[in-house]
């Protein structure tokens, strides 16, 4: 048991000030410590980061983790599930890293309805390379790569989650923080695939707290199991750059889950799995 060690680290944060990563931090030690004190403990929880300012946060915490590369957060957790079904295994990944190059995995873990929760910190912006523009930067963005603007439009990945199959999806933004509390939390309790798009400040390189202090509103979070209304919030704002913007949970129902539960992988399929590779090795 971890009792009588901190959460947090000691490792000295290098985020800049006013970065919306420190929201998200506090909100998923808050979430973790909740948790413990109500019976699951720490050793239950894994942390897997991506690449990109975000991925700093599994140093920031005394919790098993897993740094993973660019746009692969999500195998590594499916596997790490699917090893020890018991564990609760939190994803954290960038826009850049997780609606780019790891998109094919976010939308077929979805479609997997795999038991585990992805936070995206979506600041719309390559932070930690100086702001290049990612998926869900809005038309005419000028970054350090494109300073005429560029000429596509943001992905909406609130539709391109639905329509891949998850089974929770939220969004929540990392300065309403009691909102971005609650939905962590009911993502890691969710059985099966959770996704929590938090719009996340990058107060250096592409600072849209003005707008969205003004523009993000909570919603009743009434209907969350009908489909066809969690399609049209989800439409509401197509990450321009107007809104309202809608926050809350989207979307929230129950199938079967990959690894199903009842089916835990035992000693006596690891032993199987080992054998196998043991034969190509
Ligand atoms: Fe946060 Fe942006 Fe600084 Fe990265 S560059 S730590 S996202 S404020």
């Amino acid at each position: 048991m971890n009792q009588g060690i901190p959460l947090v680290s000691g490792t000295k944060n290098t985020w800049c000030p006013g970065c919306g990563n420190f929201a998200i931090q506090h909100a998923v030690r808050f979430v973790i410590e909740e948790l413990e004190r109500e019976g699951i403990p720490r050793e239950r929880i894994v942390l897997v980061s991506g690449i990109g300012c975000h991925a700093k946060i599994v140093d920031y915490f005394q919790v098993n983790s897993f740094y993973s590369l660019h746009g692969r957060t999500i195998p590594v957790a499916t596997g790490i599930k699917m090893a020890n079904p018991d564990l609760y295994v939190i994803c954290f990944a960038g826009d850049g890293d997780l609606y780019a190059e790891g998109l094919d995995h976010l939308v077929h873990a979805a479609k997997r309805n795999v038991d585990i929760t992805v936070i995206c910190h979506n600041n719309r912006v390559y932070g930690l390379t100086t702001g290049q523009y990612t998926p869900t930067s809005p038309y005419g963005y000028k970054g350090r790569s494109t300073p005429q603007g560029i000429h596509e439009s943001p992905l909406n990945v609130i539709e391109v989650l639905l329509g891949s199959g998850a089974t929770f999806v939220a969004r929540a933004y990392s300065r309403r923080l009691p909102l971005l509390r609650r939905i962590i939390r009911e993502a890691v309790l969710h059985p099966g695939f959770a996704h929590v798009d938090v719009l996340q400040i990058c107060a250096t390189f592409y600072n849209l707290t003005a707008f969205y202090d003004e523009q993000v509103y909570e919603t009743t979070e009434t209907n969350v199991s009908q489909f066809d209304f969690a399609c049209r919030t989800g439409h509401l704002w197509q990450y321009a750059e107007k809104g309202p913007i809608p926050l809350g949970i989207f979307y929230r129902t129950i199938r079967p889950s990959f690894p199903e539960k009842k089916e835990p992988f035992t000693k006596d399929r690891a032993l199987a799995v080992k054998e196998i590779i043991s034969r190509y090795s």
